[in-house]
């Protein structure tokens, strides 16, 4: 009751800075495991959003003139608060969506390496350097630099409350934008927490604000003017918020779901391979965006992966408890769907070696493993985001390939195996794959995070991850008048002749 009682205390303040006088409507963030409150909070409406968006681009220019140092220091000061602070911040991702206490401390160290990346490299990566002029130039001193947007709205889901959306929030400061930040209405306390830290060690402007709500105010957000609008969540949501951000060309970026498959070749470790299946589908109730969610396995190992993975799952348990696999269902939604994937998969043929229709449990639902589950099933097309995963037999290693490659889905992906692994990881249509390993891409900051397909576009980490919240401008700079002037409507016919004569020297031979 005493965190509720603050909580309501900072959704008044909140509501007196961005409300005016009006009384904002509020809603509930509660213990998916328990129903207990967690904390009230505002809804922002079209001109709450506004206000906060008109805030945030005062701050804007003072958190660009800044420069790459300044910023650089107060990212990694953030990046510190954060860190002293662990446990209380995977207490409350415990409370406000269920994972267990150890799990949302690695989310946490995850997202703080993130930060220091993102602080640690935007200077590099996006400050301003000289290019080659080329061949027809040479009398120009090109440059090339990455300004920032301005303001950026970031709109988060709700299974990783501080890894996901930082990959957004990071980067888009890092680069030197302010940054509204829409969490999912599941962990609103999580998104204000990061939002509260940030605001300790830059109390100077409101450069990370926050605004509450569900769908209404992600589509105010949108609309609120916002310079860049990076989206993690449904694909079907990202449908909406692309068709909302093409009314004013807001450019946008989207992480959305997933369906990634595991592959196990004839040559791996089968136990390795069922662990790291087990892990990467069942770890935070499935509820994974590059879960694995189908593996595909090969003739020759089948029977004896499917073995080593029902043994183990069988001795995997969520609950309430501290030291529980993993926890309940976030959203009571999600149960619905994992109850109709694995009706289907049944209805359709398939056999649950490890549970079944009657580990749906709610609030909690316990391992599924599902073989002989036909192609066209939901289980294995539409993303299930539950503790659930199909084993398919295949021929060979290009037959898990090409059904990997079925899919309209493509983030991650992960291959078992020794002589193809790596071959393999390379042809499947995924943004980003692991060999002998899973999800590993997703702890090396350097490397890209994004997909392909209905997975969406935009890459947020590493370098390319700095850029995407930048507008590249390019300068020219004439150093001396050329010997041959083209660009003129004095132009000397020998100018043209001898320019082609160049070209055809150097781009002519075969
Ligand atoms: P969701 O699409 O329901 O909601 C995501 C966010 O969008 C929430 O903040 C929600 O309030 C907001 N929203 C909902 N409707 C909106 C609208 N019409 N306009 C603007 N905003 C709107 O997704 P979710 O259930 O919160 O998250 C789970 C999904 O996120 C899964 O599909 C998962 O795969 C995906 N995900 C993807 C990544 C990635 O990096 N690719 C990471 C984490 C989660």
């Amino acid at each position: 009751m005493a965190a509720a009682a603050t909580s309501a205390a900072v959704s008044t303040a909140v509501s007196e800075m961005t409300f005016g006088a009006r009384i904002p409507d509020f809603f509930d963030s509660l213990d998916p495991a328990t129903g207990d409150l967690v904390g009230s909070f505002a809804v922002h409406d079209d001109d709450a959003v506004r206000a906060v968006v008109a805030d945030a681009r005062r701050a804007a220019q003072w958190w660009a003139d800044l420069g790459f140092p300044g910023r650089e220091r107060r990212l990694k000061a953030w990046k510190s608060a954060i860190i002293r602070r662990v446990d209380d911040l995977a207490e409350l991702m415990h409370r406000e969506g269920g994972k267990p206490v150890a799990d949302g401390t690695l989310e946490i160290v995850l997202a703080v390496e993130q930060i220091g990346w993102a602080a640690g490299h935007a200077a590099k990566v996006l400050e301003r350097r000289r290019v080659r002029p080329g061949l027809l130039m040479p009398n120009q001193a090109a440059t090339v630099e990455y300004q920032p947007y301005g303001v950026v709205g970031v709109i988060g889901p709700w299974n990783y409350p501080v890894y996901t959306p930082m990959g957004s929030l990071a980067y888009a400061l890092a680069a030197g934008n302010a940054v509204v930040f829409k969490p999912s209405p599941y962990t609103p306390a999580v998104g204000r927490w990061l939002v509260e830290r940030f605001a300790e060690v830059v109390p100077e402007h409101t450069v990370l604000s926050l605004v509450t709500g569900d769908a209404d105010t992600g589509t105010a957000l949108c609309r609120a003017g916002v310079d860049k609008l990076a989206f993690t969540g449904s694909t079907a949501t990202a449908k909406k918020v692309m068709a909302v951000c093409a009314e004013t060309l807001t450019p946008v970026l989207l992480e959305c779901g997933g369906k990634d498959a595991l592959v196990v070749d004839s040559d791996a470790d089968v136990g390795a391979a069922a662990d790291a299946a087990l892990w990467g589908a069942m770890s935070n109730s499935g509820q994974t965006c590059i879960g694995i969610e189908r593996v595909y396995a090969v003739d020759a190992v089948y029977d004896e992966f499917v073995r080593a993975l029902a043994d183990r799952a069988r001795h995997v348990r969520p609950g309430p408890e501290r030291g529980a696999d993993y926890g309940p269902m976030t959203t009571p939604q999600q149960l619905d769907v994992v109850r109709r994937h694995v009706d289907d998969a049944l209805a359709r043929g398939g056999r649950a070696v490890v549970g079944g229709p009657g580990s749906v449990r709610p609030p909690y639902v316990d391992p599924v493993v599902l073989v002989d589950v036909p192609e066209e099933s939901a289980a294995v097309t539409e993303e299930t985001f539950g503790p659930t995963v199909t084993v398919t037999r295949v021929r060979d290693a290009d037959e898990a390939v090409d059904r990997v490659n079925a899919s309209r889905y493509g983030l991650g992906a992960a291959v078992f195996g020794q002589a193809r692994a790596v071959e393999i990881a390379h042809r499947v249509r995924s943004g980003m794959a692991s060999v002998n390993s899973v999800i590993a891409f997703a702890a090396v900051p350097a490397l890209p995070f994004g997909g392909v397909g209905d997975s969406g576009f935009g890459r947020v980490h590493g370098a390319d991850g700095l850029r995407e919240f930048t507008r590249p401008k390019s300068v020219t700079r004439q150093r001396f008048t050329p010997p041959l002037r083209l660009t003129t409507f004095r132009r000397r016919p020998l100018a043209v002749k001898a320019t082609v004569g160049l070209v055809r020297l150097v781009h002519g031979r075969r």
